[in-house]
């Protein structure tokens, strides 16, 4: 299909995009509610005349349209799942109410992922009116629980062996190609609880804590060509007391660990717990672990697991990289930079599956979990254009 045939099909189906985006924003869907805004994307994919369309065990809601003939399998994925978007009052229009002002769909969710969620949904959808014209099957996956670790996307692998994936989240219409990973890990101290006036008497885990961020501080950290540093740092803290005149018998600290391919979870884990015992006092005990999170999703799948966002990064050279960058360089008239993701995605799960992975969506890092959260209607107009590019592409590989 010629350039100029993909924005005649995305500028007559743009309105469109931008009111189920709308759509999409206006339903709120907080990990492990995402019931509503996925029957709305099953409804939409049914009414698109999708070949199949079904939602598995955890709640992931997936649409097929197969091609005219044989070919590659293309998955393109977003999440349903947002963020909380806090005070609303800080917010310059309501977060779920999906304003459209100024060429941005404004609201929480809208460039992480909705917006791109509705592109990846129509550009498909037109391919098919079109008249299927392209090699092989291009599925669209909407999932779950993206934002508390990925299980949703960790189920969809298990069903779903396409041979590409393209990940809707931020990369303002440009590639990703990797990222660092996500640990999340808890260093508890255990201690001895006694009345705050004769701290003698008792152990306070606090003077271990402190000692341990400290030390924390200073620890080398591993380096990735291309991703860059790993980072740790220390996020929440909490105690088991509630009261200010009694020392806590347990204090725990939760770590955002960045890390880079090669390091795994044993040998952080190794480093955490030697910094911990060289900063323990006597009487009080300490562990390390990753942060293990019982999730459930609505439609009541349940599954205790750690939080862990693997990394990764696919090679440059990879065709997917390279077939990718030309199909968009071709439709879009410009030039199109391979980079990486700040934050983690859950093409971290999708590459561990062994499925070569890119990212690309119209949404922009620099609003993604912010109270600015919106998507630009000039990017969603490329983006139909840009996934419709990809499809056909990497469908004929
Ligand atoms: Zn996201």
């Amino acid at each position: 299909m010629e350039t100029h045939q993909l924005f005649e099909l995305a500028d007559a189906a743009l309105a469109d995009c931008v009111s189920f985006g709308q759509a999409l924003v206006r339903i709120p869907s907080p990990s492990g509610h995402e019931g509503a805004v996925a029957e709305l994307v099953r409804n939409r994919m049914q009414a698109l005349g999708y070949d199949r369309v079904w939602t598995d065990e955890v709640g992931n809601v997936i649409g097929v349209i197969r091609g005219n003939r044989p070919g590659k399998a293309v998955l393109f994925n977003c999440h349903l799942d947002q963020v909380d978007p806090g005070d609303p009052g800080g917010w310059p229009y309501p977060p779920h109410e999906g304003v459209v002002r100024d060429g941005y769909l404004w609201g929480r969710g809208a460039s992480d992922c909705k917006g791109a969620l509705a592109a990846q949904i129509l550009s498909a959808g037109l391919l098919k009116r079109v008249g299927r014209d392209f090699a092989g099957e291009i599925y669209v996956a909407a999932v779950v629980l993206e934002e508390v670790g990925g299980l949703g996307t960790r189920c969809l692998v298990k069903e779903v062996h396409p041979d590409f994936v393209i990940i809707g989240e931020a990369t303002d219409n440009q590639i990703a190609r990797g990222h660092r990973g996500r640990m999340e890990w808890l260093v508890t101290v255990k201690g001895r609880s006694v009345h705050a006036s004769v701290p003698d008497r008792g152990a306070n885990p606090h003077y271990v804590l402190a000692r341990f961020i400290q030390a924390l501080n200073g620890v080398p950290m591993a380096q990735d060509a291309f991703l860059g540093p790993a980072t740790v740092a220390p996020t929440l803290y909490c105690t088991d007391q509630s009261s200010a005149n009694v020392i806590p018998g347990r204090c725990w600290l939760h770590l955002d660990w960045r890390n880079v391919p090669g390091q795994d979870e044993t040998s952080i884990q190794m480093r955490l717990q030697a910094l911990l015992d060289g900063s323990l006092i006597p009487g009080c005990q300490a562990s390390v672990a990753l942060h293990e999170l019982e999730l459930v999703s609505y439609t009541g799948y349940r599954e205790r697991s750690p939080f862990l966002h693997p990394p990764f990064v696919l090679e440059a050279s990879h065709p997917l990289i390279t077939e990718s960058q030309k199909a968009l360089q071709g439709a879009l008239g410009h030039t199109v930079k391979v980079d990486k993701w700040r934050f983690a995605t859950d093409g971290g799960h999708t590459a561990a599956a062994g499925i070569p992975t890119i990212g690309f969506s119209p949404g922009e890092e620099t609003f993604v979990h912010t109270n600015q959260d919106r998507i630009s209607i000039a990017k969603m107009r490329e983006a139909l254009v840009g996934n419709m590019a990809l499809a056909l592409r990497l469908g004929a590989l």
